[in-house]
């Protein structure tokens, strides 16, 4: 299969002196559906910039389906469309005219860029809305259209940049099901977010970015899996002088009324809760001590992402 993208030792020093990518190496295959996870400040936007040829790269190589940015800008960015973070389109113009003129960017002749807008807003739920200004569209078909909009000059990689960020959790579902849809159809799409949620539910491969580094590059199925065993919190109804020593399980007087406990992958809160029972002690509440990002995030690095969610 070929590689929709690769990235060889891709280094970015801006001109303050920030170092915000240390020599990245990634990989993604035709097809695939990839994600970039990171905390702010990761390196996540620097990374997607040099991709799409808006901030120049340090040193370093990106080859877009084997066409590099160095010898062959137009190809690459002709293979590629950008969904931004933010909205950028003139709300006073009509739907179908920012998806037409976008394409004239890329030199589509206007009658055939007028059939693939077309079928852009088809695709993308906006058929109806075509002749309406932006300013009176909601958020969620602004949030489509600028996806419409990537896609006119028929690039074979989508590139979305934090897709979701602010969005609330009805519209971020809505927007999963036309990207499933997209990439089904064959287009290979890699997004940046801080979602461990969006991660798991749509992609196929995933590299967690920290600090301008990849910490680990593999399939989401195979992160989650990693993501066994977790620590639980446990508020109990009686004052504890000390933690008690329960057969199986490490567990830690964290006040005089709670404890943590490690829970391993092959054990179950059932199991607990006997072993607990069994030494006289009650629970009044459960929680875990983290969520599965700042655990991932924990277990790679060592420390915890405070700004991760
Ligand atoms: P992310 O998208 O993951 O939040 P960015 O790529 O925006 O991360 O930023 C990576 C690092 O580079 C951060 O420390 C950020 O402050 C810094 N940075 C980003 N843009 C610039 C810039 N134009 N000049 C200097 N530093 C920058």
């Amino acid at each position: 299969m070929s590689q929709a993208l690769t990235i060889e030792n891709l280094v970015k020093v801006y001109q303050s002196g920030k170092m915000a990518l240390k020599g990245i190496n990634l990989s993604i295959a035709e097809g695939d559906f990839f994600a970039l996870l990171g905390p702010n400040g990761a390196g996540k936007s620097t990374f997607i910039g040099i991709v799409s040829s808006l901030v120049t790269k340090t040193s370093g190589s990106v080859r877009v389906f084997g066409h590099s940015i160095d010898d062959d800008i137009l190809k690459a960015k002709q293979l590629i469309g950008i969904v931004p973070q933010e909205f950028n389109f003139n709300i006073f113009m009509k739907t179908l005219d920012i998806v037409v003129t976008q394409a004239g960017y890329y030199g589509v002749p206007y009658r055939q860029a007028k059939e693939q807008a077309e079928a852009c807003l088809q695709q993308l739920g906006l058929w109806e809305k075509r002749n309406d200004v932006v300013r009176s569209l909601s958020g969620g078909m602004k949030r489509r259209l600028m996806i419409a909009r990537a896609l006119v000059h028929q690039p074979k990689l989508l590139i979305l940049d934090e897709p979701t960020a602010g969005v609330d959790i009805e519209l971020r579902r809505s927007l999963w099901v036309y990207l499933e849809k997209l990439n089904q159809q064959g287009l290979t799409v890699l997004l940046t977010t801080h979602y461990l949620e969006e991660v798991e539910i749509l992609c196929k491969n995933v590299a967690i970015i920290d600090n301008g580094e990849i910490l680990v590059e593999k399939s989401v199925h195979s992160l989650l899996g990693d993501l066994t065993g977790e620590t639980l919190i446990l508020d109990v109804d009686s004052i504890l002088l000390e933690a008690p020593k329960l057969e199986h399980f490490a567990c830690r007087l964290i006040s005089p009324d709670s404890l943590e406990v490690d829970l391993l992958e092959h054990q179950t809160v059932n199991d607990l809760f006997q072993a607990l029972d069994a030494a006289g002690i009650r629970i009044l509440s459960l929680r875990n001590k983290f969520n599965r990002l700042e655990e991932l995030f924990i277990r790679l690095t060592g420390h915890t992402v405070e700004d991760i969610t």
